[in-house]
């Protein structure tokens, strides 16, 4: 395979796979809503005149119907990875939703229409695993693995989540309907590492800048998340798109903790140099205060201080994943944030 498309180039999980695309002499058409803002890619471009691959810009948006078709032309393979990844929107529908699931359909139909492509590596989120941390216990799940969808979480409840699941499940549904090429899903939990781009609008770099700042100073959510280094998450589409015998979905995570156990980590290597966090948010509070937050009562009463579990266990056996400890991702992802600054 050496032609392969990729969306969401310019972000933050994007641009590594793209490095690692380029660096592994691939031809990379990447697309983007507009090829005029070259400060979104440029340091792509220039990797990619470093590198034995090349680059080629073209314009395409989830949104647009038929956007995506001839990029895709003389494609082998595509990694499908853009889609909003906010937790700060006022139309979940317009915002997250139609982009998500519009685009799933977009990019999925051009696959088909191309007659080259043969694979099609779709990032979902461990978010279409799972909705709420309570979902283990009501459904008397011991660990979450890659059988089970997200059947909690909707336009009003979780969005984002919901944007995952249906778009990962219009995904199969394409899939299941043709034969020229085949469907492999990578579900990674929430990500951490240093960034390439400079401003993407991840919820992962705006969750550690908030941290950073001393959002969470009077004291932070008991939430639990699975976290999984960035750069683990580009190879795990690369090992996936290579792999001739790669299929299904993909839980990405090194493990879970917990928003302290987070904070616990930056403090151990920085010290005092952040207000982080000074204990636990009392649920009581957290349900009073949340919604100054967006936080609703019902998120805090499924979520907080509820123990999670994710079986990561297929990624390490059939993608062959060496998890990055957690640790070096959180210290390397604030010092490049120090350091763009
Ligand atoms: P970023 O915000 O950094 O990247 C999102 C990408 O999607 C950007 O390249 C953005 O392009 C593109 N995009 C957004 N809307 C559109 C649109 N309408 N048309 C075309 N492109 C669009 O987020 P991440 O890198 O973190 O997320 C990438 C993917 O990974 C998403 O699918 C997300 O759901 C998934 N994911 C992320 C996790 C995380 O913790 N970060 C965890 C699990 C899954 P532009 O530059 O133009 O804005």
């Amino acid at each position: 395979m050496k032609k392969i498309l990729v969306t969401g180039g310019t972000g933050y999980i994007g641009s590594w796979a793209v490095k690692m695309l380029l660096e592994k002499n691939y031809n990379v058409v990447m697309t983007v809503r507009d090829p005029n803002k070259k400060e979104k890619f440029q340091f792509l471009q220039d990797f990619a005149d470093r590198s034995s691959g090349s680059l080629e810009i073209a314009k395409a948006d989830l949104l647009d119907e038929g956007s995506f078709d001839a990029p895709m032309k003389g494609c082998e393979g595509v990694l499908h990875i853009a889609s909003p990844f906010t937790l700060r929107f006022k139309d979940p529908v317009k915002e997250l939703i139609d982009p998500a699931v519009k685009g799933t359909e977009n990019v999925l139909n051009a696959a088909s229409k191309s007659q080259t492509v043969k694979k099609v590596i779709l990032t979902s989120s461990v978010a279409a695993v799972h909705g709420d941390n309570i979902d283990m216990k009501e459904k008397g799940i011991e660990c979450f693995n890659e059988s089970h969808f997200n059947t909690t979480s909707s336009k009003d409840h979780q969005p984002y989540s919901y944007s995952k699941v249906a778009a990962e499940k219009t995904a199969w549904k394409i899939a299941e309907k043709q034969k020229d090429w085949k469907l492999v899903v990578i579900n990674p939990s929430f990500v951490m590492g240093p960034a390439l781009s400079k401003d993407s609008n991840s919820e992962s770099i705006q969750l550690m800048k908030d941290l950073m700042k001393g959002k969470f100073f009077f004291g932070a959510p008991e939430l639990f998340f699975g976290f999984v280094d960035v750069r683990d998450v580009a190879d795990a589409h690369v090992k996936a798109l290579e792999n001739e015998g790669s299929e299904g979905r993909h839980i990405l995570a090194e493990r879970v903790m917990s928003f302290m156990d987070l904070s616990a980590i930056i403090k151990d290597k920085f010290g005092k140099k952040y207000k982080l966090p000074m204990g636990k948010a009392p649920k009581w509070l957290l349900h009073l205060i949340g919604g100054m937050f967006g936080v609703t009562s019902k998120f805090v009463k499924r979520n907080v201080g509820i123990p999670l579990c994710l079986d990561a266990s297929k990624s390490k056996e059939a993608l062959h994943i060496t998890y990055t400890p957690i640790e070096k991702s959180v210290v390397e992802m604030i010092e490049r944030i120090e350091s763009a600054n």
